[in-house]
């Protein structure tokens, strides 16, 4: 059985092929990226029209198979930019119609775990979900996936390329200020905002844009926001850890390729004898094949939705979604 997965929920278009051993046929996509300035959801809406049937061609050439084989078609619902979920699930819609297959609209939260879950062999871990808009402590718990912790201002992703913006770098500014970090090493003082289980950015980000501004070197601020903010997520991360119960935990989303993030999620989880898990860095960001495989698993359960259903949800909640499936 093939599921094809369209997502575009924020920058990103991607489209996606998979089969039910969840072996990626083709994951293929466009980022949106802005000369100067932020994402305007609009222009990127734009974008994700213009690159999305060249894309499901790409992607089923690159897979080898007809569209006619292609049984279910998924796309992401949300939570997102309206006009950017509006976009895809009209192209899904117009996809799943014109090959009579049923369609699958998919939470792209849950999605980030199920595709973390297939390709690690990870169980049943906690998710450290960590993009750009979002930032959130993920675990299954009484049928669903429930939000045990979150940013309570921006997304850590948002942070990071806001910081890179501000200094005068390109987008994405996650890897810039990777890169940078290797050459800073002195840990200015920034503000750590934990709060519970969740955690706060904005603070963080204009205290480190003040010190730019007092001539504090991008390099050391780029190290200090790091070793900071990461610091908070693996504190909030482990007490989720300890409160669920769980001895596994899953890192996704674009942040997650940080191989400094990575490094002090592991120690993290080792030091408390768990075990810790990464995708590979094209089924971290956002993609298509982790719709399809989601979409996959949800119509494999029996889920099925009339055209009616798939009304996109800007602000789909990760625990709205029952997990059939598991
Ligand atoms: P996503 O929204 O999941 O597609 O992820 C995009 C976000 O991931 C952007 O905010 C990027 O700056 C960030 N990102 C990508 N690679 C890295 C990296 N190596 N380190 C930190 N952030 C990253
Ligand atoms: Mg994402």
């Amino acid at each position: 059985m093939l599921c094809l997965g369209i997502e575009g929920t924020a920058h990103t278009v991607g489209v996606g092929i998979v089969d039910d051993s969840a072996k990626v046929l083709a994951n293929v996509y466009d980022m949106v990226r802005p000369e100067k300035g932020g994402i305007h959801p609009r222009e990127a809406a734009n974008h994700h029209a213009e690159r999305v049937v060249p894309l499901i061609r790409k992607a089923a050439d690159i897979a080898g198979v007809d569209l006619k084989d292609i049984d279910v078609v998924a796309f992401s619902q949300g939570p997102g930019l309206g006009p950017c979920l509006r976009t895809v699930a009209t192209a899904a819609r117009a996809l799943a119609l014109s090959l009579d297959v049923p369609i699958a609209g998919v939470n792209h939260c849950v999605a980030h775990l199920e595709i973390g879950r297939a390709v690690t062999g990870a169980k049943d871990p906690l998710l450290l979900y960590v993009s750009g808009g979002n930032t959130q402590v993920i675990a299954f718990a009484r049928g669903r996936y429930r939000v045990f912790g979150e940013t309570l201002d921006i997304g850590i992703g948002n942070m990071l390329d806001k910081f890179a913006r501000e200094a005068g770098h390109g987008f994405p500014g996650g890897p810039i200020l990777e890169r940078a970090a290797r050459d800073g090493g002195k840990l200015l003082p920034l503000p750590y905002s934990v709060k519970g289980m969740d955690v706060a950015f904005s603070g963080l980000l204009t205290a480190a844009l003040n010190l730019l501004k007092k001539g504090e070197r991008f390099e050391d601020l780029a190290f200090s926001l790091q070793e900071v903010a990461f610091a908070m997520l693996c504190e909030v991360t482990e007490r989720a850890m300890a409160h669920v119960e769980k001895d596994e935990v899953l890192l996704g989303g674009g942040v997650a390729r940080n191989r400094r993030l990575q490094e002090m999620a592991d120690r993290m989880a080792r030091d408390r004898g768990a075990a810790m898990f990464v995708p590979p860095g094209e089924l971290c960001i956002d993609n298509g094949a982790m719709i399809a495989w989601t979409g996959l698993l949800m119509h494999k359960a029996g889920v099925r939705m009339s055209v009616a259903d798939t009304i996109v949800d800007q602000r789909f909640r990760t625990d709205e979604v029952d997990v059939v499936w598991r």
